[in-house]
C-alpha cells in the first residue's frame, strides 16, 4: 500500500465535506442552541394579518387550508385571507368560491390569474390587494400544528428587528415520511441556531410571515427564481432585520407518495438558484449574518462536488489497484447502515443533480406532485 498524491487528495476532499457540515453543526447546536433568544415576542402584540394562500390545482385540498386557517385563534377581525390561483385546470377557484359562501364571516377574497407565471408571480399579485402590517405565505399543501400557531408566529414581530418569521417543519402524509424526517430533524435545529445567532437563509412555505413595507421596500418576490421565500428573508436579513425560524410554530408539510426524488430535486435547484443569488450579496451582508450565509452558501453550491471529486477518485484508484481506495470506499458504503448518513449522501446527489438541471430548466411553474 502506498499514498500517492491523488489519493491524499481525494481522502482531503473527502475530510472536508463532511467535516466542515459537522463542524458548523456542532458549533450551532453547543454555542447556539440553548442560548436565549436576543428578540423576544410578546404575545399580546396583535398585527393586522394578510393570509396570502397560492394555489395551482389544489382543488382537493384547499378546503381543508381554509378551514385550517378559519380555525385559528387569531382575532378575526385582524385577518384577511387571499387566495391567488393561476388559471387551475382542475375547478380549485370554483372549490375557493364555494368556500368564500359557507365562510361569509371570515374576510377572504379570490384572485385568479388567466395565465400561469410561477408562485411569485401569483404572490406578487396577491400583495398588491393585501392591507396588513404582515403578510403570512403559506401552501396549500401544509397545516399548522396548533390554533396557536399564527399567534405565535406573529407575536414575534412585536420586536422592530424582526423583519420575517417562519416555522419548524415536520413532514406528513403518507409519502417517504422516514427520510423526509431524517432530513428535518437535523436542519429544523440549523435553522433555529441560526436564528438565534442572526437569522437563517432558509424559509418554508409552510408558513412564512414578512413585514409588508418591508416587502414593498424589496419590490414585492423575486419571479426570476424559484425559492421565493428563501431569498426574500434573506434580502430582509441583509438589510439588517431579523429572518428567523421560530420555536413555538411548527408546519406540517405533506411529503410526496410518489415522485419523491423529482421533488427534492426542484427543491434543491430553487434553493441553489436562492444562493447562486444571494452569494452575490455577501460582502454586503451584516456582520453576525455574513458567516451563516457564507456557511449556507458553501454547504449548497461547492461542498457537494467535494464528495463527488473525491469518490470519482477513489473509484479510479480502487479500480487501479490501490487497496485503501477499496477500503476507503467500502467504509463510506458500510456507513449507508447509518440513517443520518445516508439522509446526507442523498442530500448531495439532490443538490448536484439540481445544479446540473438548472442549466437547462429553473422550474418556475413546476409539475405539481401528488401528494395525501
Ligand atoms: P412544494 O412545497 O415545493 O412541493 O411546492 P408545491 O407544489 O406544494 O407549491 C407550493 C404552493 O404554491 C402550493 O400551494 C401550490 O398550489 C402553489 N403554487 C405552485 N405553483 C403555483 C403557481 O404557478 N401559481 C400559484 N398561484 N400558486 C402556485
Ligand atoms: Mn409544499
Amino acid at each position: 500500500m502506498h499514498l500517492d498524491a491523488l489519493l491524499i487528495l481525494a481522502i482531503g476532499l473527502g475530510l472536508l465535506h463532511f467535516g466542515f457540515p459537522l463542524a458548523y453543526y456542532c458549533y450551532l447546536r453547543m454555542l447556539w442552541l440553548n442560548k436565549p433568544w436576543d428578540v423576544r415576542g410578546d404575545s399580546d402584540y396583535k398585527p393586522r394579518v394578510s393570509i396570502i394562500v397560492p394555489t395551482y390545482n389544489e382543488a382537493k385540498l384547499v378546503r381543508q387550508k381554509l378551514d385550517d386557517i378559519a380555525s385559528q385563534s387569531y382575532p378575526e377581525d385582524l385577518v384577511e385571507i387571499i387566495v391567488v390561483d393561476s388559471a387551475s385546470t382542475d375547478g380549485t377557484a370554483e372549490v375557493v368560491k364555494e368556500w368564500i359562501a359557507d365562510h361569509r364571516d371570515v374576510r377572504t377574497k379570490l384572485i385568479q390569474e388567466n395565465v400561469r407565471r410561477g408562485k411569485a408571480h401569483a404572490l406578487n399579485r396577491a400583495l398588491e390587494a393585501t392591507m396588513g402590517d404582515v403578510v403570512v405565505i403559506t401552501d396549500v399543501d401544509s397545516a399548522w400544528a396548533s390554533r396557536d400557531t399564527l399567534a405565535s408566529a406573529l407575536s414575534w414581530f412585536s420586536d422592530p428587528l424582526v423583519g420575517a418569521v417562519t416555522c419548524l417543519k415536520i413532514p406528513a402524509g403518507r409519502g417517504f415520511v422516514g427520510v423526509e424526517k431524517g432530513y428535518r430533524d437535523l436542519y429544523n435545529v440549523v435553522r433555529l441556531c441560526e436564528s438565534k445567532k442572526y437569522s437563517t437563509p432558509v424559509f418554508h412555505g409552510e408558513l412564512a410571515a414578512f413585514r409588508r413595507d418591508l416587502l414593498v421596500q424589496l419590490g414585492g418576490f423575486p419571479t426570476d427564481i424559484g425559492a421565493d421565500d428563501s431569498h426574500t428573508a434573506t434580502l430582509i436579513a441583509l438589510k439588517g432585520y431579523k429572518a428567523i425560524t421560530v420555536d413555538n410554530a411548527t408546519c406540517r408539510e405533506l411529503v410526496p407518495g410518489k415522485e419523491y426524488h423529482v421533488w427534492r430535486i426542484r427543491r434543491a435547484q430553487h434553493l441553489i438558484q436562492h444562493f447562486t443569488k444571494a452569494m452575490k450579496l455577501l460582502p454586503k451582508a451584516p456582520r453576525e449574518f455574513k458567516p451563516i450565509l457564507l456557511a449556507e452558501t458553501w454547504l449548497h453550491l461547492f461542498n457537494p462536488w467535494l464528495l463527488l471529486v473525491a469518490t470519482v477518485i477513489l473509484l479510479y484508484k480502487a479500480l487501479t489497484g490501490t487497496a485503501i481506495a477499496t477500503i476507503v470506499l467500502v467504509a463510506g458504503i458500510a456507513l449507508f447502515l447509518f440513517k443520518p448518513y445516508r439522509t446526507w449522501i442523498v442530500t448531495q446527489i439532490y443538490l448536484i443533480t439540481g445544479t446540473i438541471r438548472n442549466l437547462w430548466t429553473k422550474e418556475i411553474a413546476w409539475k405539481k406532485q401528488e401528494k395525501s
